[in-house]
């Protein structure tokens, strides 16, 4: 097997790569572009894709695409071979900087949430210089932003991009208060991906799964995950095998998949990356989260990502934990000297304004069908948005509220010890899991996204509200110096965590006390998808966005839509689905196992008059008692479906499936999995949770 080195970014062109086959002025003027975000210069893209084709034809690569990020959330591609036809019957293998710079999918497919209407159903992707482009499966993959002809975007690649750009602006302005020069700034991300692996057949025997990538029935296993034995369990040997290809895999595409353990519930498991920046990182989860699903054939098994496959158990969550870097500084780390320490705090404290501002948004992006049966169900963060800053820092943010005047940074450092920061802080080892954001020593970890979201939207949202923290700062501060600037900028400070204090909360998050207690400090709590979504629309939303020019309000108003056509779409799915397993194979199952009671009690009455049969009678009893249940709640199910079908107002709708459909399946999920438990294992058509949780 080759060394884990030669491999390593061994199907990607890379920085060195581009060193080795690109001439030397155009490697320094694309570096430009990749390094400090430079316009791309027109002449460069075509030296670019020679090269690039050349390496990827000697790589075994035969086709092109263009990989991008549509408002679906999965990533799409459409592929185009290099061939070029000679007139003499041969061919050659060609791709121009044209290809390589853009290209024009059909934009009518895919969701745009009436932009189409709007503008011109083409659109047009554009190379993303900043992510690396790949060889996967002989196909030459080239990141890129997903366009409409007139620049609206329809895609998750382009409002974060927009959203880097936003934050690294304001953040030198910031930095330039503290002398320093103007420099690369970026978002940094590492998200750990959780996910369960089952196998292909149990999958298949299963039109839920299948459908709706989570089981909509199904009894509770005799086991769960109360033993607490499968989190950093050894790992079953073919989940290893697995496990072992996928970091193959991933290390060739250049992504740096480092941790690799079992989770909590039976059948999870979790990988997690190096982080990276963010536009980067995001394009390699969502590699991950493909091959991860691509790979599993090879082994028998199927990857589910859906955030709760199973009831009762454990869902699967995506952490985005998330930091500021500039140059090779990271702004979360608290310094090593005062002035460190302020800037630190500084940051900080911009975090702090910013998800309590906007922390709708943020509970907004990532709402979803699937998360709403993670968030606030004990196993992940309420849908309460809060900020765990761990007894240090808290104490210092507590301090720094109630002190009185500071006249300069070194009372500062005195008074508080903010001298002493770095050595505590960064041993700052959170235990509380149960945060939606928590500081962790040196970067936040936003806990809520599910795992089968795309990240652009929380980091979008994230880097946007922190801009408008640093240009709030900014305005306030400039044209301050020295220790005026200092007293100021603490002054500031101080003043904004007192504003935004309400956010903080260091207990327990899954507490009933803490939704009681967030409803009096006035934290919003969005239960459902459909009641997160609109805040999206809101006044304040549009303004931050169109203020740091990352979405028009024309691109919010059609996102939005996306989001509750993909919300109410979703859950028709689950509803039909349900209807169709309920007629189709647990009713018919239920009777026909039924009437075997029913001719068992007659052939042992018929053998054995004075037998005693009440068992038997009590179960067929219990049978049919369950047959009446699932039969009436079949009826209102269908009928509220018919309703929802009915409504043309897509907030009403989803506001119709969040509170008036999805009791009435979970009702009659309870109805079907009351009766599972008394049937016989041969008798039942699907197989148990006891099967799918504990293969072998
Ligand atoms: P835990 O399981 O305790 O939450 P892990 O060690 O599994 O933590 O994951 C932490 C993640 O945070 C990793 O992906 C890591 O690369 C990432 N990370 C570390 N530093 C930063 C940073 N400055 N910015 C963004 N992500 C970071
Ligand atoms: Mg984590």
């Amino acid at each position: 097997m080759a060394r884990v080195s030669d491999l390593y970014g061994s199907m990607v062109f890379n920085e060195h790569t581009m060193q080795e086959r690109l001439p030397s002025a155009t490697y320094k003027s694309l570096l430009k572009t990749i390094k400090e975000g430079q316009p791309l210069d027109p002449d460069v893209a075509n030296v670019v894709a020679h090269a690039m084709k050349e390496w990827a034809i000697e790589k075994g690569a035969t086709h092109y695409t263009h990989w991008f990020q549509p408002l679906s959330g999965i990533t799409s591609e459409k592929h185009d071979s290099f061939i070029e036809p000679l007139s003499d019957g041969r061919a050659i293998m060609a791709f121009s900087g044209k290809e390589l710079i853009q290209g024009e999918p059909d934009a009518s497919s895919f969701p745009s949430g009436g932009l189409r209407a709007t503008f011109e159903a083409r659109g047009y992707t554009a190379w993303d210089p900043t992510s690396y482009a790949f060889i996967k499966d002989e196909v030459l993959c080239i990141p890129t932003a997903f366009c409409s002809y007139t620049g609206e975007a329809l895609d998750k690649k382009t409002p974060l991009l927009r959203s880097m750009h936003a934050i690294e602006e304001q953040a030198n302005r910031v930095l330039a208060l503290f002398g320093e020069e103007p420099q690369r700034v970026v978002t940094t991300v590492g998200a750990e991906q959780e996910y369960f692996l089952i196998s292909e057949k149990d999958f298949a025997s299963r039109l839920d799964l299948v459908m709706t990538g989570r089981t909509l029935f199904g009894y509770a296993p005799c086991k769960g995950q109360e033993l607490e034995e499968h989190y950093f369990g050894a790992i079953r040997p073919t989940v290893n095998e697995y496990m072992k290809e996928l970091d193959d895999e991933l290390w060739k595409l250049g992504t740096p998949a480092k941790t690799k353990h079992n989770e909590v519930a039976p059948a999870q498991h979790e990988l997690a990356p190096i982080f990276a920046n963010s536009n980067v990182a995001i394009d390699q989860n969502l590699l991950t989260m493909e091959k991860m699903k691509l790979l599993a054939s090879h082994f028998g098994l199927v990857c589910l990502q859906h955030e709760k496959p199973f009831e009762g158990i454990n869902g699967s969550g995506k952490h985005n934990n998330w930091s500021i870097s500039a140059g090779k500084t990271n702004l979360l780390d608290p310094g090593s000297n005062p002035m460190d320490n302020l800037r630190f705090l500084v940051f900080l404290t911009g975090v702090i304004q910013a998800v309590d501002d906007y922390q709708e948004l943020l509970r907004m992006s990532v709402a979803s069908a699937g998360n709403d049966h993670r968030l606030g169900a004990n196993e992940a963060p309420p849908a309460i948005v809060s900020i765990f800053l761990g007894d240090e820092l808290g104490a210092v943010v507590d301090a720094l509220v109630d002190e009185h005047d500071y006249t300069s940074a070194e009372r500062v450092a005195m008074d508080l010890g903010v001298e002493t920061l770095p050595n505590f802080l960064k041993d700052n080892t959170d235990r509380n899991r149960t945060s939606p954001f928590a500081f962790t020593g040196n970067k936040f970890e936003f806990r809520m996204p599910g795992s089968s979201v795309n990240l652009s939207d929380c980091n979008t949202i994230l880097n946007t509200a922190m801009a408008k923290s640093l240009a709030d700062f900014a305005d306030a501060m400039e044209g301050k110096s020295g220790e005026e600037f200092e007293a100021a900028a603490i002054a500031y400070i101080r003043d904004t965590l007192k504003a935004h204090e309400r956010i903080v909360f260091n207990g327990d998050g899954y507490s009933d006390e803490w939704a009681e207690e967030a409803a009096r400090r006035g934290l919003a709590n969005h239960r459902t998808t459909a009641e997160a979504l609109p805040c999206f629309v809101s006044p304040k939303a549009i303004e931050l966005f169109e203020r740091f020019g990352v979405l028009s309000e024309t691109e919010i108003r059609s996102r939005y839509e996306v989001k509750l056509e993909k919300y109410t779409k979703l859950l028709n799915i689950e509803v039909r689905t349900m209807k169709r397993m309920v007629r189709r194979q647990y009713l018919p199952a239920i009777n026909a196992y039924a009437s075997q009671i029913a001719a068992d009690i007659n052939a042992i009455k018929a053998a054995c008059p004075a037998a005693n049969v009440e068992a038997q009678q009590a179960l067929l009893q219990k049978l049919l008692g369950g047959v009446s249940e699932i039969d009436r709640e079949l009826q209102v199910l269908d009928d509220a479906h018919q309703t929802a079908k009915a409504l043309e107002d897509a907030q009403a709708k989803a506001d119709f499936y969040a509170h008036e459909i999805v009791p009435v399946m979970e009702r009659l999920r309870a109805a079907v999995d009351a009766i599972e438990v008394v049937v016989g294992n041969e008798h039942w058509p699907v197989p148990s949770y006891n099967e799918m949780l504990f293969y072998c």
